[in-house]
């Protein structure tokens, strides 16, 4: 067995201008599959999720909800850990932009690495800008002249900023990704990402006037200009882990291993980002995982878009695991996918109370009536197995498969419950037929703790429910009850 090894995967750094929705649930639960799979294996995970605070339309955002920009920004936090809390994240940090302690030495020293590569400059913009996005667009991005996600018109601005060289690294990048150095997973985003690099990388801007975001982090040397909010942002990922502060902390967690988005902000983690750590000598992330949108009425859901579904609610109604499972299974891992209430009432109803939850109990009753006993091999021996496939799938961060095989293993068991009849067995008087009953019975009872153990990543809460009722022989009440319309 190989020695622990330090293992980083982050979510994004969301922003805090609204309520979350059921994307930023998908995300989140994503990256806590991974990072609870590599717990399994023995390895320390660091798992960071934070907000992105520095933004302009933060302060629109407070404005709207007649309160300062530090309590509305404490307000949605808190939101954001209310919702990480119910849907069972095992997340460790959550960082915050805003931390003047943790987050702006490292952002000031990533800025004076850049201008010290030579890679800052003073320019003129003029562009699109998208207020929602907080982004600029070129022509051709956008959609009936509109901001491609938010479909609202763009605002026509003209400011001197700072810029950064990206353009510099088209090239370095495109090798880094061909060569697998920087991995870009499924290999369709890869190829969206070498085929924006063959068109070329512009330079982008990095800074905005200190007055647009009085609160954001000042630029080194220059009081009335601030830090873009990408740049500060996407710098979090090093910062959380010691850099400008602890070294030897950063030390041990950097290169990330993962980084899990959504597919609209792939161009910032596979260009920018990569990019600027090129600049300031700093090794790669090991992956950026992208996945796609939960759709609701054929477009991404948002808060902007009037479709968003409160993921707290759904969690209300049926529990963080049954949440979780749909999000890791009903939705292609790297896809868009679709979620309303009625979808997640049917996987419930179907896969969860008459599929896990009626072989849960099957095999108990039957445990518990004939007195069943064995042993059980540890999580860690059996995730950790040759080809076991649900770790193998996983290890390719896709959740779906992941998940399917084990929902293979309920319907095999079930069809073996159905055709091998074990009970009738055990009621032979020819012993070589009672011991096949008694053999069935055993290897039910180690198939039902395989589930239990590869449940974990998936469905924790599930997980340590059949554990605890293997330990008692018994179920105390049903897993999932069904729900009626
Ligand atoms: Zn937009």
């Amino acid at each position: 067995m190989s020695a622990s090894k330090p293992f980083y995967i982050t979510s994004p750094i969301f922003y805090p201008s609204a309520a979350l929705h059921v994307g930023h649930a998908y995300t989140m639960t994503v990256a806590d599959a991974v990072a609870r799979s590599q717990r399994l294996l023995g390895n320390e995970v660091h798992f960071l999720s934070g907000a992105d605070e520095n933004a302009g339309k933060v302060i629109k955002a407070a404005k709207a909800s007649e309160k300062s920009v530090p309590e509305f920004l404490d307000m949605i936090t808190e939101k954001f850990r209310h919702l990480f809390k119910a849907l069972d994240i095992s997340y460790d940090q959550f960082i915050r932009t805003t931390d003047k302690d943790t987050h702006w030495p490292g952002a000031i020293l990533m800025w004076e690495r850049l201008r010290e590569a030579g890679d800052i400059y003073r320019a003129k913009y003029a562009g699109l800008y998208c207020p929602q996005c907080e982004a600029f667009y070129t022509e051709k991005e956008l959609k009936d002249g509109k901001c491609p996600l938010h479909l609202i018109p763009l605002e026509q601005i003209e400011e001197e900023n700072y810029f950064f060289r990206l353009s510099k690294y088209t090239e370095p990048l495109k090798a880094k990704i061909e060569s697998g150095e920087l991995q870009i997973i499924p290999e369709t985003r890869k190829n969206e990402i070498l085929a924006l690099l063959e068109r070329g990388l512009e330079d982008v801007s990095f800074s905005r006037p200190a007055h647009a975001v009085p609160h954001g982090i000042p630029v080194p040397g220059d009081k009335k200009q601030v830090m873009y909010v990408w740049c500060d942002a996407l710098t979090s990922y090093l910062t959380a882990v010691g850099f400008g502060r602890d070294d030897a902390l950063a030390a041990k967690w950097w290169p990330a291993d993962a980084h899990i988005i959504g597919k609209d902000i792939l161009r910032f983690h596979a260009a920018i980002w990569p990019a600027m750590l090129l600049s300031a000598g700093l090794p790669l992330p090991k992956r950026v995982v992208t996945h796609g949108f939960i759709l609701s009425g054929g477009h991404k859901m948002g808060k902007s878009m009037g479709n968003a579904l409160d993921p707290v609610e759904l969690i209300d109604e049926f529990g963080a695991d049954a949440l979780r499972y749909y999000l890791l299974r009903k939705v292609p891992s790297f896809e868009d996918g679709v979620l309303n209430k009625e979808l997640l009432q049917d996987a419930y109803n179907g896969d969860l109370a008459n599929g896990l939850g009626n072989l849960v109990s099957r095999i108990l009753k039957l445990v518990e009536t004939y007195e069943v006993e064995t042993e059980f091999e540890t999580p860690k021996t059996l995730w950790t197995k040759n080809g076991n496939p649900v770790r193998l799938a996983l290890e390719e961060f896709d959740t779906r498969v992941a998940i399917d095989h084990i929902w293979g293993k309920i319907s095999t068991l079930d069809r073996q419950i159905q055709e091998s009849k074990p009970w009738e067995l055990l009621k032979s008087l020819d012993n070589h037929e009672k011991q096949k009953g008694f053999d069935t019975m055993v290897r039910l009872y180690k198939d039902l703790w395989w589930i239990a153990v590869m449940l974990e990543p998936f469905m924790p809460e599930t997980s340590k429910k059949i554990v605890q009722a293997i330990g008692k022989n018994k179920l105390d009440k049903a897993l999932f009850p069904r729900k009626d319309q």
